[in-house]
């Protein structure tokens, strides 16, 4: 029948992505999009859900994710998809899959390892090859790509700790120019991590006028989230009034108690470039606690020219010795979370080896005690055992500053999730079930329609994003259809990939890729690309 649609979402309660308050209505799907909002009961459809009672949302959109390896080899996506994430925004904190250089790419593989997690077969060299990848491998979400400014720069002068030759700047830049041809959203930095923090604000100044040409946007963890917080916001500022780039600061949090309440001042900051003409916002992940790599917390001076490098310096007395000194004194424009945190806030999530299995979850001050040794020689020992592949959990920071940074009206909802070893972070299975669960029904700090814009609306406004986040016609048919009287995160540090209650179905281009809990086996997911604009279709 030529009025079919394919799918009739009924009775469903809508909240639709703009923000505005929610409304019951039917949803019809056609042909992968949404057709018709309104009162339609008399119409046929090859499927109908009944959905009286329940929550329908626009797909959630993760704007922080690492998922860039886990795209190609776990393409069910079971980890995001069970709490209603429709799309991955991939190559966050200066570190993407893409573009890479066969001459440097060992370095590159094992910097990112703990982050991205493990992959043998890298065989694209261009973001416009390793989106064709990512295609076939036909993951269940929509895939959205940023350009890791880390990955450019080791791919161009590995990890050394300089400027650029005018030469090497160039090639940067003609590399970001491929890949924001072929659709990338921007470009992401990581300024706390080498080889993003051997970079001058010159230099990123120079790559994001590249960006802006494309109409892209600059995401930025920043080069010190510790005591050097509001100076590294005002280095992210100063890039957007040079270029006027929109700026995006990435998991916006204080780090160490001493820090405590200056999301206040670096919140007002951005406010008032945004009054200045500038567009600024923020991502968080609803948990005080974050992770990452190990080696993230050495000083930058010891990890240049990469994991081999670092190995070999570790080995020889007067360098473990300045390395000490270094974490008791700190560097200058250098985040010394040890000493901001202190040993006993710094937890090991994985390691590699069999041997060392047994310190999993321990504390560096427990695992350094249980050994008989300083916590800086255990923190050095073990990165040589393990050959960097040690991820840890801080205890960061406090929920004041957590609900502070995401009431405000430009943060979104991104997980940050790292699917490396056995004990992942739960924001990687629960981000957003608990924004909904602890923020919105509990807490009241957000409306659910506040909450929804979060994940949906605002998300796709600020990265430029086109065809998904807004519950409107013609847009791609995605959905999160949850229950708000039991939606609940179930991952916790000791479960940590428990799938999420409440979550009833997900639909991806109009099909259904999760019902009841399970996964359908069906893959619908869509490589976004910057160049893929509504108006642009004649739809
Ligand atoms: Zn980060």
């Amino acid at each position: 029948m030529k009025n079919m649609f394919d799918l009739l979402i009924k009775n469903g309660t809508v909240v639709d992505g703009t923000g505005k308050r929610r409304f019951v209505s039917d949803i019809g799907v056609k042909e992968g999009l949404i057709a018709d909002i309104g009162s339609l009961k008399h119409r046929n459809a090859k499927r109908i859900i009944d959905v009286n009672g329940l929550i329908v949302s626009p797909g959630f959109i993760d704007c922080h994710t690492h998922s860039d390896l886990s795209v190609l080899h776990d393409p069910a996506r079971l980890p995001k998809v069970s709490q209603g994430v429709t799309t991955e925004v991939v190559g966050n904190c200066g570190m993407s899959a893409a573009p890479i250089n066969k001459k440097t790419l060992n370095l590159m593989k094992e910097y990112v390892k703990p982050v991205l997690g493990d992959y043998d077969s890298w065989s694209w060299n261009s973001v416009a090859d390793y989106l064709k990848i990512v295609e076939k491998a036909n993951p269940v979400v929509n895939v959205a790509a940023l350009i890791g400014h880390g990955t450019i720069r080791t791919s161009v002068m590995g990890f050394e700790n300089r400027p650029p030759t005018s030469v090497e700047l160039n090639l940067m830049k003609e590399l970001i120019r491929e890949g924001m041809e072929a659709g990338a959203f921007g470009i992401s930095t990581g300024l706390s991590y080498p080889p993003g923090t051997y970079a001058s604000t010159d230099e990123l100044v120079e790559l994001s006028k590249v960006v802006v040409e494309y109409g892209g946007i600059y995401a930025t963890h920043l080069r010190d989230q510790v005591d050097g917080l509001v100076d590294s916001v005002n280095e992210a500022i100063t890039i957007a009034e040079q270029t006027n780039i929109p700026i995006i600061i990435s998991h916006h949090k204080t780090v160490g108690k001493r820090n405590t309440g200056r999301v206040k001042e670096t919140l007002s900051l951005l406010d008032n470039a945004d009054e200045r003409g500038y567009n600024t916002s923020s991502d968080t992940y609803p948990y005080t606690k974050g992770s990452t790599s190990l080696a993230a917390i050495l000083p930058p001076w010891a990890v240049e020219g990469g994991f081999k490098k670092l190995f070999e310096r570790l080995k020889k007395l007067e360098i473990r010795e300045k390395i000490k000194r270094d974490f008791l004194t700190g560097l200058k424009g250098w985040e010394n979370r040890s000493k901001a945190l202190g040993w006993e806030n710094i937890i090991i999530s994985f390691v590699q080896s069999d041997k060392n299995f047994f310190l999993e979850k321990m504390s560096i001050q427990e695992a350094s005690e249980e050994l008989n040794k300083q916590p800086a020689d255990f923190v050095m020992d073990i990165l040589i055992e393990e050959e960097g592949n040690v991820g840890v959990i801080f205890n960061n920071s406090t929920e004041t500053d957590l609900q502070m940074v995401m009431a405000h009206r430009k943060t979104m909802i991104g997980s940050d999730g790292l699917d490396v070893g056995d004990n992942p972070h739960p924001r990687l299975y629960g981000t957003f079930p608990k924004v909904l669960s602890k923020y919105v029904r509990e807490t009241n700090l957000l409306t659910l329609e506040e909450a929804i814009h979060k994940m949906t609306g605002l998300t796709v406004t600020q990265f430029g994003i086109e065809e998904v986040g807004f519950i409107k016609k013609r847009y791609r048919a995605d959905f999160t259809i949850f229950n708000l009287d039991n939606i609940k995160d179930e991952a916790s540090f000791e479960n940590s990939r428990e799938l999420s209650k409440g979550i009833q179905y997900v639909i991806v281009g109009g099909e259904v890729v999760y019902e009841n809990r399970k996964m359908t086996g069906i893959r619908n997911g869509k490589v976004l690309r910057r160049t893929d604009r509504l108006d642009n279709k004649n739809i």
